[in-house]
């Protein structure tokens, strides 16, 4: 019905249909909520500490789905800026405050043709340029591909779920040397059964990357802990000159 009310009306907020598209102000305040730690549950095994800023509802669903399915671009902006603060959370791990990896999960081949676009390292690049106002540095790196796809894990326990996914994620071979013993943040738009960032951090920590942990904008799940690793463990390492072929600039499918 909406789709079809599309059509035929002039296009309100994406978060709540009123009148003032692409967003209104009282649903774009659902995006300026202060980060904090999620957790799937049950959570897949290798998922990392995961952020998040909102429940995956509401005017933060809608919002997103207008991005994401619709090519409202101008919401890059905001949910970029949301990301940013998912990733200073996760960042604040971090004994020091150099420079950091973040590698966005990689959309499949039929998200990046349906949508004309690889929308979560946009949104990571959205996110990277935020970051030096809020103190932090940030490298985006499309370092992951997907190797094949999926099988229907429908009906399957989550444990199930996860040795599905796995082998399903693997780093682009020109990516190795910009993940090897780096702080890695991995990032992307939604966290629902931690899947998808569990195997990106499993092929992340088989190129030697150290993962800090996941930022994401929405979480289906409920609210949880942060990180139970010792602190000092992520601290003091750093980064040297980026591949510019990697950057989350070239962003097209
Ligand atoms: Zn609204």
């Amino acid at each position: 019905m909406r789709a079809l009310l599309d059509l035929v009306l002039p296009a309100g907020c994406a978060g709540c249909g009123e009148p003032g598209g692409p967003a209104c102000p009282r649903c774009l305040r659902a995006l300026s909520a202060p980060a904090s730690w999620t957790r799937p549950d049950p959570a897949p095994p290798g998922l990392p500490a995961v952020a998040a800023i909102a429940r995956y509802d509401g005017a933060v669903r809608g919002l997103l789905l207008a991005y994401k399915e619709h090519g409202s671009v101008s919401l890059a902006r905001p949910l970029g800026a949301a990301l940013a603060r998912s990733l200073v959370l996760v960042m604040s791990v971090l004994a020091g405050a150099g420079p950091v990896v973040v590698v966005p999960v990689p959309s499949s081949g039929r998200q990046c043709r349906r949508r004309g676009a690889d929308v979560v390292a946009d949104l990571a690049a959205w996110a990277a340029r935020e970051l030096p106002a809020a103190g932090r540095r940030v490298q985006v790196v499309r370092a992951l591909r997907h190797v094949r796809a999926v099988a229907d894990s429908a009906g399957l326990d989550a444990r199930a779920r996860a040795a599905n996914a796995v082998g399903a994620i693997g780093l682009r071979r020109a990516a190795a040397p910009y993940v090897a013993g780096r702080p890695v943040v991995i990032v992307d738009d939604l966290v629902t059964t931690g899947v998808s960032l569990a195997e990106a951090a499993r092929a992340l920590r088989a190129a030697s990357a150290t993962v800090i942990g996941a930022a994401t904008i929405a979480a289906t799940g409920r609210r949880g802990t942060g990180p139970t690793r010792d602190r000092r463990e992520l601290g003091g390492t750093g980064i040297r000159s980026p591949a510019a072929q990697l950057h989350g600039r070239a962003l097209r499918c």
